[in-house]
């Protein structure tokens, strides 16, 4: 799939940023008043569960990172760790492995020891939205936290986009035109000189058991993105 490049010269210059102006990232973070209060009311009724805005997993300095759309009830939003508990992590975690990029097939809870290798795991959204469905203001709120991920740490060289919420929000995160880059699966997109965009469907349970993806069309991805961090090089 050959690779889509920016249109202009202005699309492939890095997002001036400047950290005083984005918070960091926290577990109380409550800026979403509809994600606050729905995670409120989850608190009450699963007392166990994380129930709070999740944090990546991974460490800061990794190479590739995989961006999802938002913690699932029953998963990350239950274990506090991205893909974690639930079905949408059990293909991720297993094709992470397959190419390097995890110490186990298999994610238990934000406690079990798994180390990713040059591997970082974020969502679009950070808070579990009701009925999986986050609003377009949602998303734009959680995208500061996106940006600064994108933006202040060693940069990442490849980031894996997992469906179009979430690519569209790197797009956005990256001040880049959305219709420069269209989703396709598979595709790479030079989003910037320093970072590739690799596009998937995203690896939930609906779409696997539809066959939009399947373990080989995931596997391509993740592929890809090997194949680049090696031709990269430490
Ligand atoms: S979705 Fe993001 S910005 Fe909104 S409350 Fe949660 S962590 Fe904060």
């Amino acid at each position: 799939m050959p690779c889509a490049l920016p249109d202009t010269a202005a699309e492939i210059v890095a997002v001036d940023f400047d950290p005083r102006e984005h918070p960091e990232f926290s577990t109380q973070c409550t800026r979403c008043d509809r994600l606050a209060e729905f995670l409120a009311d989850v608190r009450n009724r699963y007392p166990a569960y994380f129930s709070r805005p999740v944090p990546d997993f991974g460490s800061s300095e990794a190479r590739l990172l995989v961006v999802g759309l938002a913690p699932g009830m029953h998963g990350a939003n239950a274990t506090g760790r991205p893909f974690t508990g639930d079905f949408a992590g059990i293909l991720l975690y297993r094709t992470l492995f397959k190419f390097g990029f995890a110490a186990r097939a298999e994610s238990r809870s934000a406690d079990d020891g798994l180390e990713l290798y040059d591997c970082r795991i974020t969502n679009a959204v950070r808070c579990l939205p009701p009925a999986n469905k986050p609003l377009t203001r949602e998303v734009n709120t959680c995208n500061s936290y996106l940006r600064e991920e994108l933006n202040r740490h060693s940069p990442p060289k490849i980031v894996v986009a997992l469906g179009g919420v979430a690519h569209r929000a790197i797009l956005k995160a990256l001040d880049l035109r959305q219709a420069a880059f269209p989703f396709v699966h598979a595709a790479e997109h030079r989003v910037t000189r320093e970072l590739l965009m690799i596009d998937s469907y995203h690896c939930s349970r609906y779409n696997t058991q539809t066959k939009r993806l399947t373990a080989p069309m995931f596997e391509s991805v993740f592929r890809l993105a090997r194949r680049q961090l090696d031709i990269i090089g430490a």
